[in-house]
């Protein structure tokens, strides 16, 4: 007798137990259907991006426009201000009919830094890369993301960038910075 254990990742790994070792077991209830073939590959607890599609996320307008090329957030037509990361609601007066409005593709390092081990899933051949918050030129918000365009040791404070998107490899994207100049 054997018992199948399920690889994290890829669909080759099985474990044989010993006969008495399985049979000792209590019987495992019927497996949950199994997951599309792209959260195979990204356990979801796991997955450094979130869904993006109109199903999955009201967010959905985020991705759509960064599919487009352009970086956007909400904003409160009611309060004025712009919220980061975009919502559905404004934490303020709680209108869930906010606005897109787009941001500024340029800006600055604010401050960075560099992974060199313990990459997200699926990053892991990239390392070492440059992550930081960047200050939008022209808006009053201070981004989060990956830093590329140069080594992680020539990057300086006040480093100028340009948002752009790219595409994940999975049918989804996201934002990142590259440096210019
Ligand atoms: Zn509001």
């Amino acid at each position: 007798m054997t018992t199948e254990v399920r690889p994290r990742r890829g669909a080759k790994a099985t474990m044989v137990l010993p006969a008495e070792t399985a049979a000792a077991r209590t019987p495992e209830p019927e497996p949950a259907p199994r997951p599309s073939k792209s959260f195979e590959k990204r356990p979801f607890l796991l997955d450094f991006f979130p869904l993006e599609t109109a199903d999955q996320t009201r967010l959905h307008p985020f991705y759509d426009r960064l599919r487009a090329g352009r970086l956007s957030t909400t904003r409160c037509p009611r309060d004025g201000e712009l919220l980061w990361p975009p919502r559905t609601a404004c934490p303020k007066c709680h209108l869930e009919e906010l606005e897109w409005v787009d941001l500024p593709e340029t800006g600055h390092v604010y401050a960075f830094s560099a992974v060199l081990a313990g990459a997200p899933l699926g990053m892991e051949g990239e390392m070492p890369f440059a992550v930081g918050l960047v200050d939008l030129d022209g808006a009053p918000l201070r981004l989060f993301g990956r830093i590329e365009g140069r080594p992680w040791t020539e990057l300086r404070i006040g480093q100028p960038v340009r948002a752009e998107s790219y595409d994940i490899g999975d049918g989804r994207v996201f934002y990142r910075f590259r440096t210019v100049g």
